[in-house]
């Protein structure tokens, strides 16, 4: 058996060597593998209770057209989104175009000219910056007279409390928590994190509305922030609650209030949740949200095994490989430029779709140095799917997240390292010898 698995991995340009390397980590890894298992199946069975209760059905999967009114699948899809984070309400919407799109939704909505929005974790994800006006940007939150405050996190990742305290005053009417750290250095929150800082700020301001930033988090952890206070939870149907599934859409769920809000904003005042036609995404909804916390799983479980991979070979990685989740990106900072681009071939080379494509780095806008990126996805720009990206400058780290399938999570991660050693040969420590690769 283990011959033929093997000659399957060799076949697909996966040099014994490799393999041995890469089996030797895992068979490190049983434990954590099934505590990701464990809560995949808590996570499971979130899910299936929602549909049960929320009946589910055959008509669900049919599709409106034109202002979409009376669309059972959409009301039931959300309120099953409602009843799996245990919110008041939801908006999941395929007109809802990105995870940008969802957070922009929520802030506007829930706030007025002299209102203020705060940060207290830093710096948010790099979209937001245009969109709060950190980053001039016409149609920014700032043109329409709302300012933006931040409070950094300390050096050694914890809430500055005093200085949170401090810059609550009169108009914050939100806040605003990036349970991910996206792509800066900063660790990424625990939902119990997130819920000691809810408490804090709401005991200095009951009334302000908390809203989390769930991108990457979903079903990571047993519960989601709406679970520990948040008022409104939002994120990208193309990552993780999409399951893969998705090809389009994002998610606001939270305080009935807020929520309303957000389908007013969306949509129009007085028409809010009404209208959307659903245009024949509903089965494609349900069914990721179904296989999530499968998917969520696998992209875990790859996670965890590039970054014990590359930290045995002495690379720096974030997190550590021994450390505790809270969201599904891996970094792996390799030092040079050349191995970046090796390292996002080897992930393009793996994947089911534009596998033969090489990628190249170019100058994306929004950034300052050429960004490599892989992604050999069903949906463009899908992120649940194994993709990643580096921009080419100090301290050259790649960031990678993904995988529908954890068998293609791992042979992603063997073939970046297949195309890592064409540039650098390194010693592999299998079998207890070294072998020169
Ligand atoms: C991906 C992401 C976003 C933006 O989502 P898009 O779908 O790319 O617009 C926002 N915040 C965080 C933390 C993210 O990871």
């Amino acid at each position: 058996m283990q011959n033929k698995l093997s000659k399957a991995y060799e076949e697909m340009g996966i040099r014994k060597e490799v393999l041995a390397l890469g089996d030797k980590i895992l068979s490190e890894l049983s434990e954590r593998f099934q505590n990701i298992d464990r809560i995949a199946e808590i996570c499971q069975m979130k899910v299936l209770s929602a549909m049960q209760k929320n009946k589910v059905c055959e008509q669900c999967f049919e599709s409106s057209t034109g202002y979409g009114y009376n669309d059972l699948g959409r009301e039931t899809l959300e309120a099953v989104y409602a009843s799996v984070f245990h919110a008041e309400d939801a908006l999941v919407r395929a007109q809802i175009t990105c995870g940008t799109h969802a957070l922009t939704i929520a802030l506007a909505a829930n706030t007025r000219p002299g209102d203020e929005i705060l940060s207290p974790v830093g710096k948010p994800y790099d979209t937001l910056e245009g969109i709060i006006g950190i980053q001039p940007s016409p149609g920014s939150l700032s043109e329409y007279g709302i300012t933006y405050r931040q409070v950094d996190l300390l050096s050694d990742g914890g809430f500055d409390y005093d200085g949170i305290r401090a810059a609550i005053n009169d108009r914050t009417k939100l806040i605003e928590i990036q349970r991910s750290k996206g792509y800066q250095t900063r660790p990424t929150l625990s939902v119990a994190q997130i819920g000691e800082l809810i408490a804090f700020i709401k005991g200095i301001k009951p009334d302000v509305i908390c809203m989390v930033d769930n991108c990457y988090g979903e079903f990571v952890e047993e519960i989601e922030p709406t679970d520990v206070g948040a008022d409104l939870c939002v994120g990208s149907l193309i990552k993780n609650p999409g399951g893969g599934l998705a090809p389009i859409g994002g998610y606001i769920v939270g305080r009935k209030e807020y929520v309303e809000q957000c389908a007013y904003r969306l949509t129009t005042p007085g028409l809010g949740k009404e209208v959307g036609a659903s245009l024949g995404v509903n089965r494609a909804f349900f069914q990721g949200l179904f296989l999530a916390p499968t998917v969520v799983a696998g992209a875990l479980k790859g996670a965890i095994f590039a970054a014990r991979l590359y930290e045995t070979l002495g690379y720096a990685v974030v997190p550590g490989g021994t450390e505790e989740r809270h969201d599904i990106i891996q970094s792996v900072i390799l030092g040079n430029a050349e191995s970046v681009v090796a390292f996002c071939r080897g992930i393009q080379a793996a994947a089911p779709v534009d596998s033969y494509v090489v990628p190249e780095p170019w100058a994306m806008p929004g950034y300052h140095s050429d960004v490599i990126m892989a992604a050999g996805a069903f949906y463009q720009g899908s992120s649940i799917e194994l993709s990643a990206d580096g921009p080419v400058e100090p301290p050259y780290a790649v960031y990678f997240q993904g995988g529908l399938t954890w068998y293609h999570a791992k042979l992603g991660i063997l073939m970046s390292l297949e195309y890592l050693l064409r540039e650098n040969p390194l010693a592999l420590p299998c079998n207890d010898e070294e072998t020169v690769l």
